[in-house]
Formats: structure tokens, sequence, C-alpha cells
């Protein structure tokens, strides 16, 4: 057994549309084929003994078990490779349950397909599952030493690259809200959002978060001063740079008890609380000191309460949480060291802020801490006696909170919301300290000790006791009011042919609204008039270029099957999908090998169609319509012909659709119409010669229409494109050169040829000359029929080669196209020419008067040099 590929996939896909991250394994079963697990003696117990989670899987049954039954009964090796990579990752943190698998059709080959959380992570997991099968297989064991080890690693590659809790809450609840995100780059910041309505945040932090609220709440000294001049209940304070200065000090602030901390500091360092002499208070000088980066000290009175934590969102306090430092409760038996190790036990217990709460380290401080309440480590507490570890309350250093949200008193909510307000933060994080949270501050001697930026949410999300709070949805309402949307409009354009012409047709309309338009295709990546990048970019990638541009009003993607089959879609939903034809041309690649298979690829764009959005289809393609049947939205159907039956039907039911009818582009709105152009005003269908060509203008204003853009931009859109070298090179370039015409196209698969073939057959000026080739990656069939269709439209042609003859020898496309020339017409005069260059000027110069060359060629750039 071998895995012979591992793709990634991370948008919606062949697969799923609902599961965008899925491992895809190719996997050589060799003799495994066959075998079933109910054949092999002992593997199911085995492999149930290694990981009992299994018995908890549904399988296909969709009920407890139900795998363990299917299992019992006999299945493939592949399902039960897809289920242990999902068990593994279950086991290492990462809940996941959705696979699938499908035989090639090659035998012996097969692709298991499985969710992740953390694409590293599923590969392994991926590679993981292959070799615990198969030493069950080969050995009838999997050593449990192995298994932990291949958890660890699992584990390791989650916390590796973990964005921390407070992020990933974030995170999971615009995933609930179908809000796309990704990482940046950088500082471990995430865009929330597409285009114009992108939103990043860092943590508790947004991109409206005021930088000067930041820096005070930073200052310590800042914030206190802010504060009480608001009147807002501070600790009596002072700050100091020099120790001479502590004396003083100390006198200003009442006396002892005190605390001592440096001015810039966070997470309690270098702070020193309950100072009750001189000595200590010395002590605590040098260690503030220490912490301080600008040297300031703040000498402050010791205020005696509980720590409380109110979180203020976009002015109003969400949560409200006690903390209480880390601490063991007695038993009477153990020493403090043994409860503590108990406690770190825990599941809940982890190292940083990787898990709800996070270990308790024994260092100084704790000695110290234990020092004031005479034990040490090994002293043995009493029964329910209460000892503290740490002297201040973060989560950090193994604090735990509770929440007590619903019991603070109605003035301190309105001094938070207050305070939250004057340092200028939209996510504040308001210290409380005070005996009993649910007086007013003043009663009970409360003092607002600091404002933290980026407040940890951990503790409101889940706290030791009390009611969690989902304090991550107020966050995403106040970047995403409601009303606000959280993507610029998304027009993805699929089909075997046309995708680019539609694509850039579709750009240009949407131009004539004046907002600003990133579209993609194969030429290039462009935003505006601009070019990006140029180059084939039609896959994942190019797609986030233009949707993480922040200038983007409208994204128009074309979106091509070999991206689709690679890593899926480039977004979670587009509000138009259209399709605009199925036809012979990639099969027999990636396992893609039915014209069925492959309208089954470009569905994903018509399925991904946002629940408010629309599908738009072509009714005359039967594979195309038939799409519509996994369309969670609505559909808008194109067509030729006005009197097609789907269309009618469609219309019956109040539904819109573009047809071409008596020489006019006409929207239907039920049973109302609407001439929108007459076809001879749109240039780029050579005054509506080009029937291939007024079916990608349908789409196109269609597309156009169901997004809201008005009759006369549409019209103006159609008008003024042309099918130029500049506008769509390659695509139906007629250019006059003095004695005879030529036609620059792509076509490149039999129903491009024959598209063009329509066309080519009108011209009667003429001769109708070919310039012929095709791709080297397609079957051979295909490259015959080009041969076949070319007798049908050319009066002679020049079969040549492309440069780039994708692993064919060279001249075995040429070779090909000429069996189909042959086959079909025995007497056709035809040249082989290989070099395109040569072919091309050969061509050129035995055309006569009146003819039509037509080049089919595999860089256009060097058509154009040549024909200047
Ligand atoms: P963190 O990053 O955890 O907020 P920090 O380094 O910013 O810590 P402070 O917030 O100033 O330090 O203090 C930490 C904790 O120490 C407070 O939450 C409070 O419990 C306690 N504390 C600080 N100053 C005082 C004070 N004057 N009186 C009583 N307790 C105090
Ligand atoms: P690719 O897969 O290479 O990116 P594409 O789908 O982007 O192709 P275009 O570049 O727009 O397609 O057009 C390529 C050629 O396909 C055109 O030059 C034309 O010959 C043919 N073609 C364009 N539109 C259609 C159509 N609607 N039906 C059939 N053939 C078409
Ligand atoms: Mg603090
Ligand atoms: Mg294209």
């Amino acid at each position: 057994m071998k895995i012979l590929k591992t793709q990634t996939l991370y948008g919606p896909n062949f697969w799923s549309i609902n599961h965008p991250h899925l491992i895809v394994l190719q996997l050589e079963l060799e003799d495994h084929e066959r075998r079933l697990s109910n054949e092999m003696s002992d593997f199911c117990d085995q492999l149930v003994k290694v990981l009992p989670g299994l018995r908890e899987h549904h399988g296909s049954r969709g009920c407890r078990g139900g795998f363990l039954q299917q299992m019992q009964e006999g299945i493939s090796i592949a399902k039960i490779i897809q289920h242990v990579a999902l068990e593994l990752q279950n086991l290492a943190g990462m809940p996941v349950d959705f696979g699938r698998i499908r035989l090639a059709a090659t035998p012996g080959i097969c692709r298991v397909v499985f969710e992740y959380q953390n694409p590293e992570a599923g590969r392994y997991a991926g590679r993981g599952a292959v070799r615990i099968c198969q030493s069950l297989m080969n050995r009838g064991y999997y050593p449990q030493a192995e298994l932990e080890i291949d958890l660890e690693d699992l584990q390791e590659i989650k916390a590796e690259d973990s964005l921390g809790p407070t992020t990933e809450a974030i995170i999971n609840e615009a995933q609930k809200r179908g809000i796309p995100w990704q990482e940046l780059p950088v500082r471990h910041v995430v865009q929330l959002g597409y285009g114009k309505y992108q939103r990043r945040i860092q943590t508790a932090q947004t991109d409206q978060t005021n930088i000067l609220g930041i820096e005070f709440a930073g200052d310590k000294q800042a914030t206190k001063i802010l504060l009480e001049a608001a009147s807002l209940p501070t600790p009596l304070g002072e700050v100091i740079y020099y120790f001479d200065e502590l004396e003083e000090a100390i006198d200003q602030v009442g006396g002892f008890p005190i605390v001592i901390k440096p001015l810039d500091g966070n997470h309690g360092r270098g702070i020193t609380l309950n100072i009750n002499s001189w000595q200590d208070a010395e002590n605590a000088y040098d260690v503030a000191k220490e912490e301080s980066k600008a040297g300031g000290i703040l000498v402050e009175r010791y205020y005696r309460g509980k720590d409380y934590r109110v979180l203020v969102i976009n002015g109003k306090v969400e949560a409200v949480a006690e903390r209480v430092p880390a601490h063991v409760t007695g038993d009477g038996h153990l020493t403090i060291e043994e409860l503590i190790e108990d406690i770190n036990r825990h599941p809940s217990r982890g190292s940083g802020h990787e898990n709800i709460l996070t270990r308790i380290e024994i260092d100084r401080h704790t000695d110290d801490v234990l020092a004031t309440q005479g034990y040490d480590l090994d002293s043995i507490l009493e029964e329910d006696e209460i000892c503290y570890l740490k002297a201040t309350a973060n989560l950090s250093t193994g604090g735990i909170a509770i929440d007590s949200t619903d019991i603070i008193h109605p003035e301190t909510v309105w001094m938070a919301e207050r305070a939250a307000q004057i340092i200028g933060l939209d996510i504040a994080g308001i210290d409380i300290t005070c005996t009993d949270i649910s007086r007013p501050l003043r009663e009970v001697d409360g003092v607002i000790i600091e404002v933290n930026a980026a407040p940890g949410l951990r503790m409101h999300l889940q706290p030791s006791q009390g009611k969690p709070r989902n304090v991550t949805a107020p966050i995403l309402e106040m970047l995403y009011p409601p009303g606000v949307p959280y993507r610029v409009p998304i027009i993805a354009v699929t089909g075997t042919n046309g995708k680019t012409t539609t694509t850039r047709l579709i750009a240009h309309i949407f131009k004539q609204t004046k907002q600003v338009i990133g579209y993609t295709t194969t030429d290039g990546t462009y935003i505006g008039d601009f070019l990006l990048e140029s180059g084939d970019n039609t896959g994942r990638q190019s797609a986030q270029l233009i949707l993480n541009d922040p200038t983007i009003e409208v994204a128009v993607l074309e979106t091509a099957r070999g991206g689709i089959l690679r890593s899926g879609l480039g977004f979670n939903r587009c509000d138009v999908g259209v399709v605009l034809n199925v036809a012979a041309d990639h099969l027999g690649l990636e396992d893609i090998n039915t014209l069925e298979d492959m309208a089954q690829v470009k569905t994903v764009v018509a399925e991904a169609t946002d629940d408010n959005g629309y599908a738009v289809l072509n009714a005359d393609d039967p594979l195309v319509a038939n799409m519509a049947k996994w369309v969670k939205g609505k559909v808008a159907y194109f067509s030729m012909n006005p009197h097609n039956e789907i269309v009618k039907e469609h219309l019956r039911k109040g539904g819109i659709a573009a047809i071409y009818d008596g020489g006019f582009l006409t929207f239907c709105n039920g049973q109302d119409t609407l001439q929108v152009e007459q076809m001879v005003n749109v240039p780029s269908t050579l005054r509506g010669l080009v029937s291939f060509m007024i079916a990608n203008v349908l789409a196109a204003s269609l597309a156009a229409y169901v997004q809201g853009v008005s009759i006369e931009n549409i019209s103006t859109g159609l008008r003024t494109f042309q099918a130029s070298l500049e506008h769509t090179p390659g695509r139906m370039n007629l250019i006059e050169l003095g004695k005879f015409h030529v036609l620059i196209d792509y076509a490149h698969n039999p129903a491009g040829y024959q598209a063009i073939g329509e066309f080519v057959c009108q011209w009667s000026e003429g001769e109708r000359i070919g310039v012929i080739g095709g791709p080297g990656d397609r079957r051979d069939q295909d490259l015959k029929e080009l041969g076949r269709l070319s007798t049908q439209m050319f009066d002679w042609v020049i079969i040549k080669e492309d440069d780039h003859t994708r692993d064919r020898p060279r001249g075995d496309a040429a070779r090909l196209i000429r069996e189909g020339i042959c086959q079909e017409k025995p007497q056709f005069n035809y040249q082989e020419i290989w070099d395109e260059t040569e072919a091309i000027q050969t061509a050129l110069a035995e055309a006569s008067e009146g003819s039509l060359v037509v080049i089919f060629p595999e860089s256009v750039k060097r058509v154009i040099a040549l024909l200047k």
C-alpha cells in the first residue's frame, strides 16, 4: 500500500461544499484492493484495541457504532483508513468527522478523503492511518508507544499553529456566521471578510482599536490620570524613578500595606502585593525596577478584596469574571506540592494559553507567597483549608475564573463602560479590586486598578465556575453590524469554453457602475484597468489575491477545473455562479473521465452560490441545466433558443432568464420581457455573426442583471466591449491585413473548434485557411477530433505543434490531428510544419486575396509580434 499523492483542499470542492477543509490521499492499494475487513482475521479487533474511539463512529449507517458494524460485515481498507485518519485527529483534540472514498478508473488506485482542522496535522493523520492499518495487516498489531508518539506529534503541530484561545474563539464565531477568515502571513493577524468589507483582528484587538487607547492602557499612570480626571475611583499612588524617593512615596499613599509595580508591566510581572515592611518594600522595588523597561515604578496603596475583570465591548459590559489566584485546597493528607501535581494533571490544565486553564508552576513567587502564609511546599493542609500559590490572579499563572456577570452593580457597569470610552478602547478589560462587586464601588472601597487592551477572553468563554459567556458574538456584531456585508459581490465563472471571455465581459459591464472591479483570468489578474500578475490565474490563490484586496468592490473570478480539483474554490460562497457549458476537454486527467464527472466538478461553482445568490446556467446544455437541482439559491437560465422548454417552464414559475430572440438580447422576468440590446450593436459578437459569443454575452449580461446592474450600464458595457487584441487577446480577434483577414483564437478543444467553425463557414469572400494544433495533454481521440473538424471548416490547413508538448513526444499531437484529417477526408489538403512561427508565416505568405486565415496559437503574444 502506497500514498501516491496528497492534496490539501481549502475551499468548497468536488467532494463537499460544506466541508471545505479536506485531505485527499491518492492511494495505491496493490493487492489489498479486493480484501475486505471481515476477511482479515483479527484485524478489526486489533484496530479497535488500538483506537477504541472507532466504536463511536457512525459510518454511513448514521448511528453510533455503525462503523464498527460495517467493519465486521466487511468494508474496504480505504474506508477504514479514512476513519482512522479522522480518529487520530479527534484523539489529538481536533474533532473532525467528514470523509469519503472513491475508486479510480485505474484498478488498485483509490482516493481517501477526510476532513482536517489543521492542514499539516491532517496530512500527518493520513500517513499515520496508512501506517497503522499496514502494521495491523502485516504484523497483527500496532504498538501503543508508537500511537502515543503519533498523538504527541499531532498535538505539537496543533499547538505550533495555534492562534491562541481568544483568536480561535473569534474565528469559530465568524465561521458559525459564514464569515470567511484567513490568517495573514504576519503577526498572527486574522482577516475576516473579503475585499472592501474585510476587517482584521489580532486577539481581542481590532483594526478599529484606537492606537492612543492602546498606549494609554499600556501606561498605568496615564490610565490613572485620565480616570481620576473623570472622577472614577483609582488606587492612591505615586510614580517614582529613584530608590531615594521610595520612603516619601510610601508616606504619600498612607503607609503600609502597599503595592509596588513597574509602570509599564503586564501579566503581573515585577509586581509585589500587600507589602507590610520596609525590607519587603526595598526588595519589591528591585524586582519592579528589573521588569520595567522605562524605569518608572508605581507605589500604590494596597486595596483588599477580590479581583474582577469587567469586559467592555463596543461601549457595553458583556461579561464580568472574578479571578482567583492559583491555589490548592487541603485534604489532610497530601503536601502542597502533591496537591499542585494533582491539580496540574486535570485535563482542563495545559501550558500557556493552550487549554481552558494553565498549569501551576512552582517558582520563587510561590515560595514567597507560601512563606507569608507560614507554609512551604512540604506542608500538609487541613481538610478544606485554602492556600494561595500566587499573588496575582492571572489565568496564565494558574488562576481560575468565576463568572460574575449577573451580580455586578449597575453603577459599576456604568463606570466600566465610561472607563473604556475615556481610555478609548473598543474592547477593554477593566480590572477592579473590591470586596463585593454587587455593591457600589464607593461603599466597598473599590478601585479600577487598570484598563487592558486586547483582554483575554478565555475566562469569560470557559469560566471554571458559573455561566460561560459568548463574548465573541458582540465582537463580531461590532465589526459587522446587522446589514453590513462581510464580502463584496463575487461572480464566479466556470465552464469548458468561454470563461475568460465571459469573465472579462462581466468585469467590463461592472466597470460601467464605476466600482472597483477585481478579476482573474487565464491571462492574468487585474484590478480595474491594471494588471496585478500575468499568467494562468484561475485557481484559489489568484481568487484570494483579489478577495484580500481592500480596494475591491466587486470580484469576478474565472474558476477553472484544475484549481477546483487541486485546492477547492478560493471563496466559501459566491453571489453569482455562472456555468457556461460542459464539453470534452481535459478528460482523462485527475481521474475525471467522463462528461458527467466533469459536470460534477463544475457543479461546485453552482452549488457554492449563496442562498441569496443566483446560479446562471446554460439552458441549452443539458449537463449544465441539470445542475439546477444542486443550487441552494435561485437559478437564472440563458438560452440561444427562445423556445427552450426548460426556460419556458422556469418563466412560468416566475423565474429570470436571458434569451436570444429575434436578434435581441432579451431579459425575461416571469412573463415580462425586456429587449436590452440588438446583437448587431455588440461588437464582440462580430455584429451578431458569432453565436458562441452571443451565448457568452447572454451569460455575462444575465450575471450583471441578477446582481442589480442597470439595463443602461449593461447595454453600454456590451456596446463598448471589443473582441480586440487589447480587450480579449486570443478570443475571436478578427484583423484585416490588406488583402486578407486573420482570425486569432485560442480554441483548443472540439467544442471550441466547432464554435469557431460556425463563424468560419459563413466566410464567403475567399479561401478559409487554418493554422491548427492542440495541447499535448489531451486524449488521443480529442486531438483526432480536432483534425476531423478542421476538414469541415477549412479549405486547407497547416498542422503545427505547441512548443510545450506536455509530455507527448514532439510530433505526436500533430500526427493524431493528421490521422483525424485523413480518416475524415483522405484527399484533404494539409501541410505539417511543427514550428508555430514558421507555420503562421507560411500560411500568411500563401493566403490568397479575400481569404480568412484562422490561427489557433499557443502564444497570442507571439502572433501579435509576428503580425506587426
Ligand atoms: P495583568 O497583566 O495581569 O493585568 P499587570 O502587570 O498589568 O497584570 P496590574 O493589573 O496592575 O498588573 O496588577 C495585577 C493584579 O494585582 C491586579 O489585578 C490586582 O489583583 C492586583 N493589584 C494591583 N494593584 C493593586 C492595588 N493597588 N491594590 C490591590 N491589589 C492590586
Ligand atoms: P481556458 O480553459 O483555456 O481558460 P476559457 O474557458 O477561458 O478557456 P476563452 O479563453 O474565453 O475560454 O475562450 C477560448 C476559446 O473557446 C475561444 O477563443 C473560442 O474559440 C471558444 N469559446 C469561447 N466561448 C465559447 C462558448 N460559449 N462555447 C464554445 N466555445 C467557446
Ligand atoms: Mg492588569
Ligand atoms: Mg480562460
